[in-house]
């Protein structure tokens, strides 16, 4: 604490990332990165962009890469927002759309989402004032959308979630837009994994939902689909009412969250399709066999629609298996909460990486056999 933070400083709870290591050779599992290198035509894209044209500012509009968005997704340009990573959009989706203590009448309604999910969300909430409530995973992690009523100010909910890799039927999805916009709030629907559900059918985008629920806002990101994780690019897709709300918040704050680098790479990257679904559909062939395996080790692995797996070990917890991997250096994720503190998180790799990552877990198990 320093005597210089004002009282809002003060009372944020910044989320902490995944360690990105500077130098060390690692297996990286822990921040479901795509093992893969984005398009070619994504870095001939960025490297044309890279001259003199820098010294001018870039569209605010990001007009080319809505359209690129749009053209994708079968919606207008008009209903879609582009941000610096979908962190950024979502930090924006909070702010101009959930029930926040500075509203007019009563003591506002909280904004609803998973208690175990992406930590990012009581952290936006904190900063906007936005009181909120965590509604619980049904026994087997997944979201119970019964469970999300009023009274609520807002819901966020990503499907896939996350950590659980777990994904929500997109009727679910729909039905909990749709009593929310009869209270006039907002359901923000966190695709960040959805592309690799889509792949082999375990997971459904709501994007073509946008046009019969003006309250329904996706955000999507190409940090992980894309491979493009360093160009910090995401976007969102919702009425144009929605739309021009993360204007107004963004604005607000800075109008060029986008670089020219960023712009050019993300558009080339929207327009390779075919090259995403061939590196996607890996990740999603070495998932379904690293899952296969590691039940085989004993692990309770839970069904992922993600690029990642969420693991329970045999005999230990994730937080000790997690260390044993570093040691070893594989680098995966741990989340010290109730209910899942016995899982890790482990991102999906090249095959040779999962093989290494295997092997480790197997060791792992069987000293702590020999121990036991
Ligand atoms: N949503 C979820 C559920 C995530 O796991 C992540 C990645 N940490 C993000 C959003 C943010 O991704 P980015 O800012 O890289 O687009």
């Amino acid at each position: 604490m320093s005597a210089f933070w004002n009282a809002r400083a003060r009372g944020l709870s910044p989320y902490v990332p995944g360690e990105q290591p500077r130098g060390e050779r690692l297996i990286k599992l822990n921040t479901n990165e795509s093992p893969y290198p984005p398009s070619p035509k994504v870095i001939e894209a960025v490297a044309k962009a890279a001259g003199g044209d820098l010294r001018l500012y870039p569209d605010p509009g990001c007009a080319g890469f809505r359209e690129a968005a749009a053209a994708r997704h079968g919606v207008r340009p008009g209903q879609v927002f582009a941000g610096n990573g979908s962190d950024e959009v979502l930090g924006f989706a909070f702010g101009a759309f959930f029930a926040s203590a500075g509203e007019a009448g009563a003591a506002p309604a909280p904004a609803l989402f998973p208690d175990i999910t992406y930590s990012f969300y009581p952290t936006y909430a904190k900063l906007w004032d936005i009181p909120f409530r965590e509604v619980p995973l049904a026994a087997d992690f997944s979201v119970a959308a019964a469970d999300y009523s009023p009274p609520w100010g807002g819901a966020a909910i990503p499907n896939p979630n996350a950590p659980t890799g777990m994904a929500m039927p997109l009727p679910d999805a729909l039905s909990i837009a749709a009593r929310l916009e009869g209270e006039g709030r907002v359901l923000v629907l966190d695709e960040a994994y959805v592309e690799f559900g889509e792949l082999d059918g375990s997971a459904e985008s709501a994007a073509r939902g946008i046009d019969s629920h003006p309250n329904l806002l996706v955000v999507r990101t190409l940090s992980k689909s894309a491979a493009l994780a360093g160009l910090r690019v995401g976007y969102a897709l919702g009425s144009e009412q929605l739309i021009e709300g993360l204007c107004r918040v963004r604005d607000s704050l800075n109008s060029y969250t986008l670089d020219r680098l960023a712009l050019a790479g993300a558009e080339a990257a929207l327009c390779d399709q075919a090259y995403y679904d061939r590196i996607n559909g890996k990740v999603v062939a070495t998932r379904n066999r690293a899952a296969g395996a590691l039940r085989g080790l004993g692990f309770e692995v839970l069904p992922s629609a993600a690029n990642f797996l969420f693991a329970k070990p045999p005999g230990m917890g994730g937080g000790e298996l997690c260390l044993a991997l570093r040691r070893k250096g594989i680098l995966a994720r741990h989340f010290n909460r109730e209910r899942v503190a016995g899982f890790v998180r482990v991102s999906v790799g090249t095959d040779g990486e999962m093989d290494a990552f295997l092997g480790a877990c197997e060791e792992i198990i069987g000293e702590g056999g020999r121990r036991g």
